[in-house]
């Protein structure tokens, strides 16, 4: 599964959005502070636990794996669907057997549902199903553990009927969805979809729902002749029915556990593609989307043979299943789900080519395909060991843009995702990576199984080295495939392939908790030729360990750089090396693979030479962001190198502290950015040069250069860049230019525009956002967007204007989409909270005019009314 990554932003969004411009840019100082952690953190606000985590009366749990009393063989569901109701009708026919205990008694989860009839063998047989969640059944004699039985089940699932009762009850656990199933919704497509990660799917099927149970599967899914369906395994046979229905029959003959069954239904284009085995099979890779997205599916998808082609040749082991559909659906609960051959995606995935510039969702594509491996052929087999699928499927993530897109950008991508686990965990709390002591199994999709897993399996990669690492993997698969795992497997996988005992590695990264801090500071002798390396764990270790950390040391002096094998194993350590001569730079974990925070102390020219002389991004990054405090001629001159690095990242850093530093004032550095503004063929690079400046510029020039760019730039985050500028630099020109472009901006510039509106509208823009509020179509982000940009213009009117936000409001509570039904309240909110300070400065005035017994308040007392009113309209919205 992969979550959204929106909600971080969308919050710092939604404050952008309901504050005035000047407290938007602080919230942009945001990433200083981040430059500034760089510097070494005090002691004591270094780690902190979960205070729960320790306390014993709140954490006595083990979360044990569910025992298997019976192995499920085989799944036949008949389904089909009453949309009014919101529905699913359904038959499920179970083959299993007892695991290794006879026994008379097959036990189901089965979730709200309401069971008809029950028989084996054409004959009724008895059953409990008081709780509503499991559903025990009487066989009719004691079977033993080589007898295979089956049952038949007919049933009415109804998702929206569930009692959430428990801790559990989250919005995400209904198994199946009904998106706008009577057509009520505008610009909704009505469609069907199931999410079962967890433990949900047991509302739509009688299943063993649990993550070591697995089963063979096949579906008969019958719609009316206008939808498309989608499940996993291969559609064998699609059949016209006499009442203008059609079936279609999908099966798949391999066994997966039942939280990957999955089924979809809509009036879905169908994009085809395809990938060739090694073995020259050829199998379907189809993207499902709605219509009106046809066009954009193999921009969004398109890579997804490559990556297939690329992650088998990896593994060495043959993508394993029967075809690779991927569907976008609407209102979705997740970001992203790994049903087997058929993965779910939000509809954030929906991005056209103009949008593709400036990001893609490659990652989470990945990511995705990856579970294929780790998670659908060999499974966690509890809750527990979620990180044996989620932190490869985060590694994946790495691996691809290594492949794709470089080394570089996979160290970038890799910092970002260690910054998630650094962030989350300060606030959060630590816990084993295998945390069996979770509160709640939906605890454990967090950063730790996530962010802070993928990190650990490259650090053990790097030790390793690619081939054992690798060579692991397969073997780890092959061990396990078709079966469920626990993080002991993996464990032995490595030690057999690499002959050595691992469970150093194991214990400290997966069974323990926190991560490495390091200090290091060096001394040279008197004569010059010997450097004492002093080495300091930092890590509070009451609570977390003394780490054993095998790594290098580079040692640049002389005209020599030497590698340097070490193994940090002690709370304080010294080491000495020779030296060939001046000491140029010395450099723990040159290759920056270790997940730990690493604060050298050395002088700055060591930073400077660093930048220039060694290849990791973070090493390059790190030596910028120490070497460049002042603005001074090295400094300046570091920073016009820095602008012309490789990696994109590493320019837009350089700008910042360059603007930090106050180092723009230097023509050198504002040209080279004002030609990066231009010409970086990155458009993230373009987008962050346009929103510096310096006050030598000429106005003139800067105005045509940011109207050039609004005008001609391919992407929206320039443009949207150039705007914001342009607003800053010059609002009443910023108006006129967009209103100019209004008549035949695309769609994602008209999202552009009406941020530009957010912050420079007037009264005459409601029509703007009217006709793209009502018929512009949106979804998604772009809806969310639109949605602050209409909040924050409509808050700079008066009250006529106010008054027609209601029927927006109304629309948006009608129609807008899941990102829009997250935060709507909240607008809501936020307005009332606006007008009710309205009305009490109202107030104010009118006591001052009424206690002048010449004074006429009639005409304020008349426009609070109409305050009062429009409050009690958007209370009414909030309920
Ligand atoms: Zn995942």
């Amino acid at each position: 599964m992969y979550k959204t990554r929106f909600l971080f932003l969308y919050t710092l969004l939604f404050l952008a959005a309901c504050s005035t411009p000047n407290s938007v840019n602080e919230s942009l100082a945001y990433s200083d502070e981040l430059a500034e952690d760089l510097e070494f953190p005090p002691l004591e606000v270094v780690m902190k636990i979960d205070e729960d985590y320790d306390n014993p009366k709140v954490r006595e749990i083990y979360n044990p794996s569910n025992t298997i009393l019976t192995d499920l063989i085989h799944t036949k569901l008949e389904v089909s669907f009453n949309w009014e109701e919101s529905q699913l009708n359904g038959k499920a026919t179970i083959t299993a057997k007892p695991h290794f205990y006879a026994s008379h008694e097959l036990i189901l989860d089965a979730r709200g549902m309401k069971i008809q009839k029950i028989q084996m063998n054409g004959l009724d047989l008895e059953y409990d199903y008081e709780d509503h969640l499991h559903l025990i059944i009487y066989l009719d004699r004691e079977y033993k553990n080589d007898e295979k039985y089956t049952v038949a089940i007919e049933y009415i699932s109804k998702p929206d009927e569930l009692e959430m009762g428990g801790s559990a009850a989250i919005a995400g656990d209904k198994g199946l969805y009904f998106i706008n199933p009577k057509g009520e919704e505008k610009g909704k497509m009505p469609q069907i979809w199931t999410q079962g990660e967890t433990q949900a799917n047991s509302v739509w099927f009688p299943t063993i729902d649990s993550p070591n149970a697995k089963t063979t599967q096949e579906i008969y899914i019958t719609v009316e002749d206008k939808y498309v369906t989608l499940s996993n395994g291969k559609l064998v046979s699609s059949k016209s029915n006499e009442d203008g229905t059609r079936t279609d029959y999908w099966k798949q003959e391999l066994p997966h556990t039942p939280y990957l069954f999955m089924l979809a239904v809509g009036e879905y284009s169908i994009v085809k593609d395809s990938y060739t085995k090694n073995d020259g099979t050829k199998i379907e890779v189809n993207y499902y989307v709605e219509p009106e997205h046809e066009k954009d599916a193999m921009g969004i998808f398109g890579e997804t043979p490559n990556m297939i082609a690329y992650f088998s040749e990896l593994l060495d082991l043959e993508y394993p299943w029967d075809k690779y559909h991927q569907i976008v659906v609407r209102d979705y609960v997740s970001g992203a789900m790994e049903n087997t051959g058929a993965v779910i995606f939000g509809e954030f995935v929906y991005k056209d080519a103009e949008a593709l510039l400036d990001n893609n969702d490659q990652s989470t594509i990945a990511h995705e395909l990856f579970h294929h491996w780790f998670g659908d052929l060999v499974t966690c087999e509890s809750w527990a060991n979620l990180p044996l699928n989620e932190s490869f499927a985060n590694y994946s993530q790495y691996l691809w843009d290594e492949h794709r897109y470089g080394v570089d950008e996979a160290d970038y991508q890799a910092e970002t995702e260690a910054d998630g686990y650094y962030q989350q965990a300060s606030y959060q709390g630590y816990h084993d990576l295998i945390w069996f002591d979770h509160f709640d199994k939906e605890d454990m999709f967090d950063s730790h199984s996530y962010n802070k897993g993928g990190r650990i399996l490259h650090m053990l990669r790097s030790y390793l080295g690619d081939d054992a690492f690798f060579k692991g993997l397969n073997n780890y698969l092959i061990s396990n495939k078709f079966k469920a795992a626990e993080v002991h497997h993996l464990r032995l996988a490595f030690e057999e392939v690499s002959g050595e005992d691992l469970n150093w590695f194991f214990n400290q990264w997966f069974l323990g908790k926190g991560h490495l801090i390091l200090f290091t500071e060096y001394e040279i002798n008197e004569e010059g030729n010997a450097l004492y390396l002093k080495v300091k764990q930092r890590q509070n270790i009451d609570d977390f360990p003394v780490y054993k950390i095998p790594t290098e040391v580079a040692i640049w002096s002389g005209d020599k750089m030497e590698i340097h094998e070490i193994v940090i194993n002690q709370l304080e350590q010294e080491f000495v090396f020779i030296l060939s001569g001046e000491l140029k730079n010395i450099q723990v974990d040159p290759k920056q693979d270790l997940l730990a925070k690493i604060y050298e102390e050395k002088p700055i020219d060591q930073f400077v030479h660093q930048y220039y002389n060694t290849k990791a991004y973070k090493s390059r990054l790190t030596a910028l962001r120490r070497a460049c405090k002042q603005n001074t001629a090295e400094t300046r001159k570091l920073l016009v190198d820095a602008l012309t690095d490789p990696f994109w990242n590493i320019k837009i850093e350089a700008a910042g502290i360059a603007e930090k530093v106050g180092a723009i004032e230097s023509s050198e550095i504002m040209d080279r950015i004002n030609f990066l503004a231009e010409n970086d063929s990155v458009s993230q690079v373009r987008a962050t040069m346009l929103s510096i400046t310096n006050d030598e510029l000429d106005e003139v020039q800067r105005l045509e250069l940011l109207k050039r760019i609004v005008h001609k730039d391919p992407s929206r985050l320039v443009r949207s860049s150039a705007f914001q500028s342009l607003v800053d630099f010059n609002a009443e020109e910023a108006l006129s230019v967009a209103r100019e472009l209004e008549k035949e901006a695309s769609s994602s510039l008209k999202v552009t525009l009406a941020e530009a509106y957010g912050q420079i509208g007037e009264e005459t823009e409601q029509e703007f956002f009217e006709e793209l509020i009502f018929n512009g179509n949106l979804n998604g982000e772009n809806e969310l967007r639109v949605l602050f940009s209409y909040l924050s213009f409509s808050l700079m009117q008066e009250i006529d204007l106010l008054e027609k936000t209601i029927e927006i409001f109304e629309f948006y509570k009608k129609n807008g989409g899941s990102y829009v039904e997250m935060y709507f309240e909240r607008v809501i909110q936020y307005c009332i909270e606006q007008h009710q300070e309205t009305i009490n400065s109202l107030d104010i005035e009118i006591n001052t005019i009424e206690e002048d017994s010449n004074g006429d308040a009639s005409e304020l007392k008349s426009l609070k009314q109409r305050y009062l009113t429009l409050v009690s309209n958007l209370s009414a919205l909030s309920e």
